[in-house]
């Protein structure tokens, strides 16, 4: 395999390749000491996607450039810094090389920021049937699904046809799938009426089936009483303790033998970490790789994992911490310090301790819940804090300037104004593989 071109062999600076530049992969590369290391950060989207709000592009509520910003812009000014647009492939321990689609890379130190993907829990035909929402194009899938169901609505040639069509069912109610079904819920009642007034929206129906007992399963049971009453108020249909046995032809198949016609399913029931080939089945415990405290993976000295990926099993947190962007954002502050440390010949031995800062969903307008230390409340206060905490959150000054005043004009005029069908094409007349005359 080729190498990577273009990226100098810097024998005086250690080389440190960081595969993903979400959460924790970004945060690495903006703490490490450009003095001593030279980065490679690589992703397969050449920007950094703030998944929490992905849900509100699916629902035509900001634009997607609000909740991503390009890894080139990220680090214009940051010396011994390259990235490259590429899929990890395989790494090869022993070598100290990481193959990609572009070519391979040598590395002093890999860092795995790989984050997760959709599961499906062995039911590989939800996939190619269903909507998932882990990435802005998935997001902007589900956009343009919503918004062309109700094109389709206009033109259903009897009641059965209607009524599959204006059925949403969302599978999963942990935070995503509350916000997906509250976001749909504020749609029907505030904004599809005025753009459809042809349209009885009373058939509109918007299911949220969860197999567990309560919704917001890894919150507290404030949280998920509040989150479902919330729900139920707004009209969503909520199946607790349901398992989605198929969807087939529309059919939605459950295991208490409820059937339910859609032609829109959301599927955001779980999640499961993205491995890279190359290392020992023994490095991995339930699909994620087993680190140690100073985030090693299990064997290797010079081989990292952050975030998602990583299951750092601590006396609190035996499973591993919770997949969310905190702990990922932590590890990456903590495995920066470290390495910084290390590579000036000064002990590196910070072990990584997780703060939790608690726990925030919202469930659409004015509606939140919140679980904060030993605070638990909801209502009003929790959303504009959902609110404050998101703006604070989002990268770039201009996308929390654009998100603030989406927000804000939504607010006032209980409108969006995002509800443009844009259907990207795909083209044939440039490939970069076309375009190389090397070997010719
Ligand atoms: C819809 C949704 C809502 C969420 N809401 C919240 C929330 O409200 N609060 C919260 O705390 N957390 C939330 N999360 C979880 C949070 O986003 C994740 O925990 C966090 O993104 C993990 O960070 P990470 O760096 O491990 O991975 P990610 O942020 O997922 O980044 C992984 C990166 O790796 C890249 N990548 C993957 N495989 C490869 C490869 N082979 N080669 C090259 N690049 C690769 C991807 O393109 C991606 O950019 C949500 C997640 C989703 C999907």
């Amino acid at each position: 395999m080729n190498t990577i071109s273009n990226i100098p062999d810097r024998k005086d600076l250690k080389r440190i390749v960081i595969v993903g530049g979400g959460f924790a992969g970004l945060q690495l590369a903006k703490k490490i000491n450009h003095r001593y290391f030279q980065t490679v950060l690589i992703d397969k989207v050449n920007y950094y996607q703030f998944q929490p709000l992905l849900y509100q592009v699916a629902t035509a509520g900001l634009e997607p450039s609000s909740i991503s910003y390009p890894h080139r812009k990220a680090f214009q000014k940051r010396p011994n810094f390259h990235f490259r647009t590429c899929e990890a492939l395989r790494v090869l321990p022993s070598e100290n090389i990481l193959e990609t689609s572009i070519g391979s890379i040598h590395f002093d130190y890999l860092v795995i920021a790989t984050g997760c993907d959709t599961n499906y829990f062995g039911d590989n035909s939800l996939k190619d049937s269903t909507f998932a929402l882990k990435s802005i194009s998935e997001a902007l899938l589900i956009r343009n699904r919503i918004l062309m169901t109700f094109e389709d609505a206009l033109n259903a040639d009897c009641e059965a046809t209607l009524r599959k069509i204006l059925t949403f069912v969302v599978v999963g109610g942990g935070a995503t799938g509350i916000e997906t079904a509250g976001a749909l819920a504020d749609m029907k009642k505030t904004i599809l009426p005025k753009d459809y007034p042809e349209i009885d929206f009373t058939k509109m129906e918007i299911h949220l089936i969860d197999a567990s007992p309560r919704l917001l399963a890894n919150m507290s049971e404030h949280a998920s009483e509040n989150a479902t009453k919330i729900l139920k108020n707004r009209g969503v249909i909520i199946h607790s303790n349901t398992l989605v046995t198929s969807y087939e032809n529309n059919l939605v198949k459950m295991n208490n033998n409820e059937e339910l016609y859609s032609c829109n399913v959301l599927w955001v029931a779980g999640v499961k970490a993205n491995s890279l080939p190359g290392l020992p089945d023994e490095a991995y415990q339930k699909g994620r790789l087993i680190t140690d405290e100073f985030h090693r993976i299990t064997g290797f000295e010079n081989l990292f994992c952050l975030g998602d990926t990583a299951l750092m099993a601590m006396p609190n947190y035996p499973q591993g911490h919770p997949m969310l962007a905190q702990p990922a954002i932590q590890m990456a502050k903590n495995l920066a310090k470290n390495l910084n440390r290390r590579v000036q010949g000064k002990p590196a031995d910070h072990p990584f301790v997780y703060d939790d800062r608690g726990s925030l969903a919202t469930i659409g307008r004015n509606a939140a819940v919140a679980d904060l230390g030993k605070l638990r409340f909801s209502g009003r206060v929790a959303w504009w804090l959902w609110i404050w905490i998101h703006i604070l959150s989002i990268v770039g000054i201009k996308n929390k300037v654009f998100v603030f005043l989406d927000w804000a004009w939504s607010y006032v005029t209980y409108d969006v104004s995002l509800r443009l069908l844009i259907k990207p094409i795909c083209s044939r007349i440039y490939s970069s593989k076309a375009a190389s005359d090397c070997g010719k």
